[in-house]
């Protein structure tokens, strides 16, 4: 039978400076929780307005932070899953899943600043092997999504390591430059070679399969849902390029599908891909993100762009007769696995 499988990961984190949290440039302050405490129960509200094939409403994977930042403030790794411990129980009690999201923010006192390390192998082992060891225990944790949707050998080696089995990161066919200094936004990524199936990482290519004679990891990558980005959208990519240079930027004319954003992709004909195929037993995934902190506020473009995609995606369903379902990141890998 076909089907499509819609996978909503939540990055649950400190609130954004642009949604009135810390700045990059304090060190020891304390952070504000609006996305957890405001954005968390507007989610679900929204999610619970709709039903995929089976009845369920839309499952949403809750990725919390628990990494050398939130120790380096409040002493433990994952002080945030302690302290709002009472809410992940009871998404946990509604069918959504508790899974990871390592920061991997690292402070320069030379730029007094908050940057993102994604080079000191050391540090950033170090870094992901206390957030995952002192993660509650009673979560079990199997899936991940990291940082800015990065990751390399030594992160992908690592959350393998650790026991995951699964994460969501990869953003197929994307690629960024890197930045020249360090600073807030020093950020990267690779995935141009990424295909959009989910697949076992080669260990000496995190973006690949193995090759016959590679060892493969045993953590299933699942790839973002990625769309191409409007004509007046690459331009403006193409001149911040040239504005700011130094700064770094992505490469392409790809974005990841954010279940909270402009419907670009939700809307157009572009969704029909995964609800149209020849093959008669098929199964196509449907993998989406949002932040918590982006959903609070009375009159929230976030909230209502999410609303409608869900809305989007169930009138894909109807119009091309294809069922789909909502799982939760360590379900969808289950079926892939079986
Ligand atoms: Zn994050």
């Amino acid at each position: 039978m076909k089907e499509v499988i819609v996978i909503i990961c939540c990055d649950t984190e400190p609130d954004q400076p642009q949604y009135g949290g810390l700045d990059y440039n304090v060190h020891f302050g304390k952070h504000t929780w609006k996305g957890i405490k405001e954005g968390i129960p507007k989610a679900k509200e929204v999610a619970n307005y709709i039903e995929d094939a089976e009845g369920h409403n839309a499952k949403i994977t809750w990725f919390l932070r628990s990494d050398d930042q939130i120790k380096e403030l409040y002493g433990d790794p994952a002080w945030m899953v302690r302290n709002f411990m009472g809410i992940w129980k009871e998404l946990g009690s509604q069918g959504d899943e508790i899974g990871w999201h390592p920061h991997l923010w690292r402070w320069n006192e030379s730029i007094k600043s908050w940057y993102p390390e994604l080079e000191d192998r050391i540090w950033i082992e170090n870094c992901m092997e206390e957030g995952y060891n002192r993660f509650p225990e009673e979560f079990k944790l199997t899936s991940s999504r990291m940082c800015w949707n990065f990751h390399s050998n030594i992160t992908m080696n690592k959350v393998d390591e650790l026991g995951l089995k699964v994460d969501i990161s990869a953003m197929p066919g994307q690629k960024s430059i890197k930045p020249v200094n360090d600073s807030p936004d020093s950020l990267y990524y690779d995935w141009e070679i990424t295909k959009e199936p989910p697949y076992f990482p080669s260990q000496s290519d995190y973006r690949r399969e193995a090759d016959i004679n590679e060892r493969s990891l045993d953590i299933l990558e699942i790839p973002l849902t990625n769309f191409e980005i409007s004509l007046s959208w690459q331009i403006k990519r193409i001149l911040k390029r040239f504005l700011r240079p130094g700064r770094g930027y992505p490469l392409g004319k790809r974005n990841p599908a954010k279940i909270d954003d402009n419907p670009d992709f939700f809307r157009s004909c572009a969704i029909r891909k995964f609800f149209e195929s020849k093959e008669n037993n098929c199964r196509t995934f449907l993998v989406s993100y949002f932040h918590a902190d982006e959903l609070p506020g009375k009159d929230s473009l976030a909230s209502t762009y999410f609303e409608r995609n869900l809305k989007y995606i169930s009138e894909a369903s109807r119009n091309y007769g294809v069922p789909f379902r909502f799982l939760t990141a360590r379900e969808a890998a289950g079926e892939v696995i079986k």
